[in-house]
């Protein structure tokens, strides 16, 4: 388990800090949940990097820690918290590539289904409408298909929201 910094307690990482958990996790070897101490978005552990054009851009530190651990995302998965379904948890071992429906039955199994969120058509707040964009420039990680599933609206919804056709007076 790596040292947490001192800032724990604060919301937001120091520039750097999150990068430097990052690699610490990765050669860390435990078998308890490794909980992210900054920042969130939906309850995934995210940070700013650097990117090629030099500008400042979320990731999600659960993917880029299976990444590093399992290698690039087969096509049509996603990130599973296998062991322990704590979103906030970055532990390289909890983490695997699964497929959405392999997922989803470990969530139901083991009782963490979020019925509630999930179910029917989720109104969007102007936040979650700028993290959707961001998401889906920010590299393709996700299909239109799974960034509703995310959010609980539909695909069609996603691909008006990315497209600008709807949402329009929410600028990024
Ligand atoms: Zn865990």
């Amino acid at each position: 388990m790596p040292t947490p910094p001192s800032s724990v307690a604060e919301p937001r990482a120091r520039w750097g800090e999150g990068l430097g958990f990052f690699r610490a996790v990765l050669t860390v070897d435990s078998d308890s949940c490794i909980v992210w101490p900054y920042g969130t978005s939906q309850g995934y552990p995210e940070m700013n990097i650097v990117d090629a054009d030099g500008r400042r851009r979320p990731v999600s530190v659960h993917v880029m820690v299976c990444e590093a651990v399992h290698g690039e995302r087969p096509p049509g998965t996603e990130v599973a918290h296998g062991e322990c379904h704590d979103r906030r948890c970055v532990n390289p071992k909890h983490l695997r590539w699964a497929t959405h429906n392999d997922n989803c039955l470990d969530r139901a199994r083991d009782g963490t289904e979020n019925v509630g969120e999930r179910n029917g058509r989720h109104k969007l707040t102007e936040a979650e409408v700028r993290e959707i964009r961001q998401l889906w420039g920010s590299g393709g990680y996700w299909t239109q298909r799974e960034l509703g599933e995310m959010f609980g609206v539909g695909r069609h919804a996603i691909g008006k929201i990315v497209k600008h056709r709807r949402w329009r007076h929410v600028v990024a």
